[in-house]
């Protein structure tokens, strides 16, 4: 319903348009059929949350100790929650250590250690071209990948024909930045080594 008293316009708690009122026993057939169209969308309305959560929570990363969903600005990947005081890695979303700010242990040797990441995104450009050597692009693409991976995980959840579904009644990814192709072929390794020196290859 909307807020506004004297309105009376009863819009879909789903897909946000106005539902027809139907004034008398006999509605017509647009009515009728928008009328269907909205039992539809409660039908869907659970799988399109999970699909909004994916492209949501896409661009931003859970503090590990408390849940609370922090976003990176265009400094270093340290995190420190507001709530729980957690210090925690924006890149991989885990607990860190105490340190100085220049000498997270977590961040020594990231190129050739799986476990550690880089403290700035726009290093990894060093070694894996696939990157841009600004910070602010670099999160932008972090962000891509990362809700790239959501989505994968929500189609293998749903199946393709609930996700075509979703996608035919409320165009949620027609209308987002991401392809199908994308969201089923793109690779998602974060950091690939480009040179054979580099032991990272793979994770
Ligand atoms: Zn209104
Ligand atoms: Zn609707
Ligand atoms: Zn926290
Ligand atoms: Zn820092
Ligand atoms: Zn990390």
């Amino acid at each position: 319903y909307c807020e506004r008293p004297q309105c009376g316009v009863v819009s879909c708690l789903t897909c946000r348009k106005a539902c027809p009122r139907l004034k008398n026993d006999y509605p017509t057939d647009e009515e009728l059929a928008e009328m269907e169209r909205h039992f539809i969308c409660a039908e869907l309305a659970d799988d399109k949350q999970i699909v909004d959560d994916c492209l949501e929570l896409g661009q931003k990363v859970p503090c590990p100790q408390c849940g609370l969903a922090g976003r990176k600005d265009h400094a270093c990947t340290h995190m420190a929650c507001p709530t729980c005081a957690q210090l925690w890695c924006y890149f991989c979303g885990k607990k860190v250590e105490d340190g100085t700010d220049e000498k997270y242990a977590h961040n020594v040797d990231w190129n050739c250690n799986p476990n550690r990441c880089p403290m700035y995104l726009r290093q990894i450009a060093d070694v894996d071209d696939r990157w841009p050597d600004n910070e602010e692009d670099c999160l932008v693409r972090f962000h891509r990948i990362r809700t790239l991976g959501l989505l994968r995980e929500a189609f293998d959840k749903l199946g393709q024909n609930r996700m075509d579904e979703l996608d035919r009644h409320f165009n949620i990814i027609s209308s987002s930045d991401f392809t199908w192709d994308e969201i089923l072929h793109e690779d998602l390794t974060l950091i690939r080594c480009t040179d054979s020196s580099g032991t990272r290859c793979g994770s």
